[in-house]
């Protein structure tokens, strides 16, 4: 799976529009792409659903010669709740701005604001969108609220009823008498 493209032909300048304008030009690419195909995103998941991933990616160039590209990209992930260990689905979202730089050495600098890349010629797309992607992951999936599991807390027939379970306070105090 390989999208190329040339990373400095996207974020090259206007150098035709005036300088009392923007002087910025936009190139944007997208595309969809199924999920199954980013393969370091899925290792080590849970199986997938058959869905796509959407993604969009806008370069820009200053006129000061500084080049950007706006990274967005949409993917529903099937991971493990570390808490019930069932699978949910999560919605994954990219949104983020990076710098294109030239040379490896131009991703060191003090301007730590912004995360940097170096550019190609033959620059793949979809790699970097899979790095994005890999990044917005959470390091421990959970759900908000874990779906009670079946033969935990709903299996019982009888209605819950509230008098007849043993207070905690009660099991605590048996567990004293008999240590
Ligand atoms: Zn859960």
């Amino acid at each position: 799976m390989r999208d190329v493209v040339d990373l400095f032909a996207l974020t090259v300048p206007d150098a035709g529009k005036g300088s009392g304008e923007k002087g910025i030009k936009d190139a944007e690419l997208s595309g969809r792409h199924a999920l199954a195909g980013f393969k370091r995103l899925v290792a080590g998941l849970p199986a997938q659903a058959d869905t796509q991933v959407q993604w969009f990616l806008r370069g820009e160039g200053t006129v000061a010669g500084r080049r950007f590209i706006n990274v967005q990209a949409q993917a529903q992930v099937t991971l493990e709740c570390q808490r019930c260990l069932q699978p949910f689905v999560l919605p994954l979202q990219v949104d983020n701005r990076l710098e294109v730089v030239r040379r490896q050495s131009d991703l060191e600098g003090d301007d730590d604001e912004i995360e940097r890349i170096v550019g190609s010629a033959r620059f793949d797309v979809l790699d970097l969108i899979e790095d994005e992607l890999i990044l917005s992951l959470p390091s421990v999936p959970k759900h908000d609220v874990c779906p009670s599991v079946p033969g935990v807390s709903e299996s019982s027939d009888e209605p819950e009823d509230e008098a007849r379970r043993p207070s905690p306070f009660a099991a605590l105090k048996r567990l004293k008498k008999d240590s």
